[in-house]
């Protein structure tokens, strides 16, 4: 028969085929670790979001602001990270944290806008 062993503490196993903890204590701890790695990368995202809207919010003094990708880089801005995508009907893309979004105009510059200006574009 094959050996089997405990999924938290490698102990191996002699209970039923389908057991794969020695004990209750081993499952609540393999279980609480699982969903703590799954909490840590939820965390780790948002805390991304968080500063993004930060940093935008902070720039975008004037509800619709210009400002160059170097500044936004410069203040931490993370690019890989967004909660959505607005296209309007001329087909402008607007990227957004939250309330809080940018659309590049070219290579360099970027234009920071409010989520109540979706109405007017
Ligand atoms: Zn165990």
């Amino acid at each position: 028969m094959e050996k089997r062993y405990c999924l938290e503490c490698g102990e191996p196993l002699r209970g039923r085929a389908d057991q794969k903890f020695c004990s209750d204590v081993c499952r609540t701890a393999y279980h609480n670790k699982l969903h703590a790695e799954k909490n840590s990368v939820i965390r780790h995202v948002n805390s991304i979001l968080r500063k993004n809207r930060n940093i935008l919010t902070k720039l975008n003094t004037e509800g619709k602001t210009k400002i160059t990708k170097e500044k936004l880089t410069r203040e931490g801005f993370n690019f890989s990270y967004i909660t959505n995508i607005y296209t309007t009907k001329t087909g402008n893309i607007y990227y957004y944290c939250y309330d809080q979004g940018y659309m590049s105009l070219n290579d360099h510059m970027y234009i920071l806008v409010r989520k109540q200006e979706w109405i007017d574009n």
